[in-house]
């Protein structure tokens, strides 16, 4: 068996190590003579689980007594939907930052649901920074702030948030776990699991409970937060597998060190390859510095006729998954925290030997 360098986006790598675990209990979990995901969610075994993996996340994270932690179903796209009609009861406005693609998937969903404000965007720059904080214009009437800290697609990224007056949602999809963050400043922070957590089919609310009980009526109950909190996201049955897979996730992030080793990790594999693409004549990175993802790394290739060659050369050489998204073209490297440091000097590697044979 060769387990290859998988750079996509998402559904994306898993540590090997995990994967390993899941297939050695598959059969047969903890001497039951059965598999974790044949069994009930009601069960003392699997409450034990699910409580064990939110306690991690909870560590993890520093999550406050005062917030909740909910999983959830339908990923990232059910909780834009979701957010307004729990937080959004009482002026029914809401300010959103369009920093991309995203970004904009959440405004357009939120629009059935409140009024949105747009607080600032980069729009017309074509998403090449994130819009600072300092400039976000911010009504005066709104319930909460949206932001997309990190988009996925168009690889800007805004990394020290500060607290603002009105209530912080932050969609962490693609960097949850990536690095230290203070969840203090935030009123919601949300994502799908599928980038750095585990299976898909699973999605996380992290919220200040104090912002919970004023749902707007007509919200259906499994996206109801303060239902899914009083059941401790067993409302109905939970995407069984899938937590249980994060729970391992989690305790191999443990193992590494948490946070604060990951994050200095994660800042080390996105500088060689930024330093790398920038100053290479076949690749570019137009994204501006300060902006910049550190775990979604899109570049272009100077001569766009060496992007299909540029693809079936890199996967035949275990490097795989690395076309950019549809909306942005080029390439895209994704180096989430199951991406080990020697998947990305490989792919620079590589990166350098095709520039060298085909420049
Ligand atoms: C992947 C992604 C989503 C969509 O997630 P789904 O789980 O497919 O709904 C939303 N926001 C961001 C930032 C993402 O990276």
């Amino acid at each position: 068996m060769t387990r290859k360098f998988n750079f996509g986006a998402g559904p994306s790598a898993i540590p090997t190590s995990v994967l390993e675990e899941v297939k050695e209990e598959l059969l047969d979990w903890k001497g039951k003579g059965l598999s974790v995901i044949e069994i009930s969610h009601r069960s003392d075994d699997y409450q034990e689980l699910a409580l064990k993996a939110e306690e991690d996340f909870r560590d993890l994270l520093g999550i406050p007594e005062s917030y909740a932690v909910l999983f959830t179903h339908g990923g990232a796209t059910l909780q834009n939907a979701a957010i307004p009609l729990n937080l959004s009861s009482k002026k029914r406005e809401a300010s959103y930052v369009n920093s991309g693609y995203w970004a904009k998937r959440s405004i357009k969903e939120a629009i059935k649901y409140t009024n949105v404000k747009i607080a600032a965007s980069s729009e017309e720059t074509n998403f090449s920074f994130f819009p600072p904080q300092s400039n976000w214009e911010i009504s005066g009437n709104s319930d909460y702030i949206h932001i997309t800290p990190n988009e996925t697609i168009g690889g800007i990224a805004l990394r020290d948030i500060k607290e603002e007056t009105t209530p912080l949602v932050a969609d962490y999809s693609s960097s949850i776990l990536s690095e230290p963050i203070n969840v203090g400043s935030f009123g919601l922070i949300y994502g799908g699991a599928q980038k750095n957590i585990g299976p898909a089919g699973l999605g996380f609310v992290i919220v200040r409970k104090e912002l919970l009980g004023s749902a707007q009526d007509f919200t259906p109950s499994v996206m109801n937060y303060s239902l899914l909190e009083e059941s401790s996201s067993m409302f109905n049955t939970p995407p069984t597998f899938s937590w249980y897979v994060a729970g391992k996730v989690f305790q191999w992030l443990k193992g590494k060190g948490g946070l604060k080793a990951i994050g200095q990790i994660n800042q080390k594999k996105a500088k060689k390859l930024y330093d790398f693409i920038d100053q290479s004549d076949l690749y570019a990175n137009k994204i501006e510095e300060s902006s910049r993802s550190i775990m979604n790394i899109p570049f272009l290739l100077e001569r766009e006729d060496l992007n299909s060659k540029f693809l079936s050369d890199s996967s035949r050489n275990g490097l795989l998954e690395l076309k950019g998204h549809r909306s942005v073209g080029g390439m895209r490297a994704s180096i989430y925290n199951a991406m080990p440091e020697e998947g990305v000097e490989a792919l620079i590697e590589f990166m350098k030997l095709f520039e060298r044979e085909n420049l």
